[in-house]
């Protein structure tokens, strides 16, 4: 049996894949300006009102809001690097609703250390793999029922037999 204590955590670290600031974008308004780089933001969903700052290193690209940095239908304050990576420009002042989110409640890592996918709950696995789409509808679903500590024992125990890692986020 594996203990709980060998089951592999890792704590949640965001990628900055930019997917749910994307979609938080609607909930998500700039409501004042106080100066270019400085707002009163309004969180739709919670009705939270807060001062946020654009962080200096982050000035230049905050102010270009043409495609392919900025889309109207983000969140005001998401821009995309010239690298592509996502970039929160408020980070530091960022909504609470952002600090607390967690996209998901396991990663599945792939035998080259990639992420193969993520895991929403218990069911929701979200995947481009279609071998580890299939292990999951066949050997992890059935599971679902389980304690978490069965669940997670076994779920990291069946996906090893495959190559693949389960990490569970703290
Ligand atoms: S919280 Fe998740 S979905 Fe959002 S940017 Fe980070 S990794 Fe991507
Ligand atoms: S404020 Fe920042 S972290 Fe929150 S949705 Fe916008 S870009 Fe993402």
């Amino acid at each position: 049996m594996i203990k709980d204590s060998v089951i592999p955590m890792a704590t949640f670290t965001c990628t900055r894949c930019g997917k749910c600031c994307i979609s938080l974008g609607r909930h998500i308004r700039l409501e004042r300006s106080l100066s270019p780089t400085s707002h009163s933001c309004r969180v739709q969903v919670t009705g939270e009102l807060l001062p946020v700052q654009v962080h200096p290193e982050y000035r230049a690209l905050y102010l270009s809001r043409a495609p392919p940095s900025f889309d109207s239908s983000w969140c005001p304050f998401l821009r995309r690097s010239e690298g592509g990576a996502f970039v929160c420009t408020i980070y530091s002042s960022r909504p609470g609703i952002c600090r607390t989110f967690r996209c998901c409640t396991m990663r599945v890592i792939d035998g080259g250390g990639i992420e193969a996918g993520k895991v929403k709950g218990r069911r929701d696995l979200q995947t481009d793999d279609p071998r580890l789409r299939e292990i999951w509808s066949r050997e992890i679903l059935p599971l679902g029922g389980l304690p978490d500590a069965e669940f997670r024992e076994k779920a990291v125990h069946k996906l090893g037999e495959h190559g693949y890692r389960l990490m569970i986020m703290e």
